[in-house]
């Protein structure tokens, strides 16, 4: 009986890490700063835009800072 339970915690635990693993590693930093309960930049300390958020959750700069720090 433990079996099934076994075969479902390991096939949930595969496709977690296969999730993970297909999540692009960009812009992996210690994420963004948190003023008031705002995404807000770690450079500049502005609110992140939405999209941005939405296309890099754990984006930790601004476009602006993020465009600037890799020399563009
Ligand atoms: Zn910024």
């Amino acid at each position: 009986m433990a079996d099934i339970c076994d075969d479902a915690q390991q096939a949930e635990a595969y496709v977690l890490q296969a999730a993970l693993a297909s999540v692009p590693r960009i812009d992996l930093g210690p994420g963004p700063l948190y003023l008031d309960g705002v995404v807000c930049c770690r450079s500049c300390q502005e609110p992140i835009c939405s999209a941005r958020i939405k296309a890099v959750p754990r984006c930790s700069h601004c476009r602006d800072c993020a465009e600037e720090a890799q020399g563009g």
